[in-house]
């Protein structure tokens, strides 16, 4: 059994594991044993795992599955969605999963469509991913053609149908209700909970929607056990994580390691430190849309719990490291024109204030910047965060703002004096 369940047996470079070579290496013997269990009861033994959503919510998957509606008289069909719509800047870890062993993502899938009894199953894939798409396409037409997947229940599959959906490509997709919109081909905006997906998701139907690296643990966990997956991890959370690292850091790139790492060894020892010529300054932990976190902070563990307790969020676990001589005001700038390009423009305070943070920075980085318009910023944090707004996408975005105007403060305030940016 490998220390590395999600990524030991890929290749190194990322060409996909075949049906064969994956049924070689144990692939499918997990939904085997699943099919057997009840499905209530492969609910509790995921439940039990502590698997939480990779995708950044970190919410215990097997206690997600429960609320669908399993009664007699329960709404049919129902479904099961892989979110691989990958877009939170920075992060590549579910396309190296879709990439190279797109048959784990199969397996999961086919597992979570059996807890749920579902009948159809979508795997909702970033339009860019052209290479993950060639590769999920492959791997779902050899898992027809084996019997796993097919109307025919004679076969080792238990009649589900999948689907490949290519996304046009909107981070909204992402947001699970926005993405349900966007499969039933609506402009891709959140949609108001409760209802949840379990209870009314796909065309009003109990649906479950999971991130490509969940899915990709389920096999694991049925084949090997609870007590396993556990013990693979250094904190409370379950299993492994998909580290990875961007920035002027020696060694950028992704690592699966168990669950709560530290983040100083993510950084000094997996990352290789800073580049010759570069010091640390801080890191964004996981996506965009996440609070910037210290060289004080090495020590905590990279779980869901810990980081929020540090302040911050472990996200997507794939961290962008700022250096000394990259401009915190600019880079700034760059995180907030994503967000205000990819609102969806539903809801008021993002669809105006997250173009107005925009301008301000661009003139503070430009030099034309007042001493008022570190006002006007907070201000905006204020009126975007939690509940102000529609969804988490103009909450998200204030996250790196806010805590990048207590960290940079002086830059900010250097550019504004100076009026110009001392970095260029
Ligand atoms: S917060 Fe932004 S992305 Fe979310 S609904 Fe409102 S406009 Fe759309």
């Amino acid at each position: 059994m490998t220390e590395r369940p999600l990524t030991g047996t890929m290749r190194p470079d990322r060409s996909p594991l075949s049906l064969t070579e994956y049924e070689r290496s144990g692939g499918y013997r997990a939904v085997r044993k699943a099919l057997r269990m009840e499905p209530r009861a492969l609910q509790q033994m995921v439940k039990e795992s502590n698997l939480r959503g990779r995708g950044g919510g970190g919410f215990n998957t097997g206690l997600k599955w429960s609320f669908v509606p399993l009664e007699d008289d329960a709404p049919r069909p129902r479904y099961v969605v892989a979110n691989a719509d990958e877009m939170e800047p920075g992060a590549f870890k579910d396309r190296l999963l879709l990439e190279g062993n797109p048959h784990q993502l199969i397996e999961g899938m086919m597992i979570a469509a059996h807890a749920v009894q579902a009948e159809h199953a979508y795997v909702f894939l970033r339009w860019e991913y052209k290479r993950a798409e060639r590769h999920v396409k492959r791997a779902i037409a050899e898992a027809y053609d084996a019997g796993y997947l097919g109307r025919d229940r004679s076969g080792p599959g238990a009649g589900l149908e999948m689907h490949l959906h290519v996304s046009a490509g909107r981070y909204m997709c992402g947001e699970e209700t926005g993405l349900l919109n966007s499969l039933e081909g609506k402009r891709a905006t959140p949609r108001s909970k409760p209802p949840y997906p379990q209870v009314s998701g796909l065309w009003g139907r109990p649906t479950v929607v999971n991130n490509v690296e969940t899915l990709a643990n389920v096999p694991h966990i049925v084949d090997h056990g609870v007590e396993w997956y556990k013990g693979l991890s250094r904190s409370g959370d379950g299993g492994t994580k998909l580290y990875g690292a961007s920035g002027r850091v020696k060694r950028p790139g992704l690592w699966e390691l168990p669950m709560g790492t530290p983040l100083g060894e993510l950084i000094e020892e997996r990352a290789g430190g800073m580049r010759d010529g570069f010091s640390f300054r801080a890191v964004i932990p996981g996506g965009a849309s996440t609070e910037f976190m210290t060289e004080e902070q090495f020590g905590v563990k990279m779980d869901f719990d810990s980081v929020t307790e540090a302040g911050s969020r472990l996200g997507t676990g794939t961290m962008t490291v700022i250096d000394d001589k990259t401009c915190p005001v600019g880079a700034l700038l760059n995180l907030e024109q994503f967000f205000a390009q990819e609102s969806c423009g539903w809801c008021t305070p993002c669809r105006e204030g997250l173009p107005w943070v925009v301008k301000t920075l661009r003139a503070i980085e430009n030099g034309q910047g007042e001493p008022e318009d570190m006002e006007v910023l907070e201000m905006h944090i204020d009126g975007l965060w939690l509940g102000r707004t529609f969804c988490a996408l103009a909450p998200g975005a204030m996250e790196p703002l806010k805590s990048g105007l207590r960290l940079f403060r002086d830059d900010f305030e250097r550019h504004i004096r100076e009026g110009r940016c001392p970095y260029r």
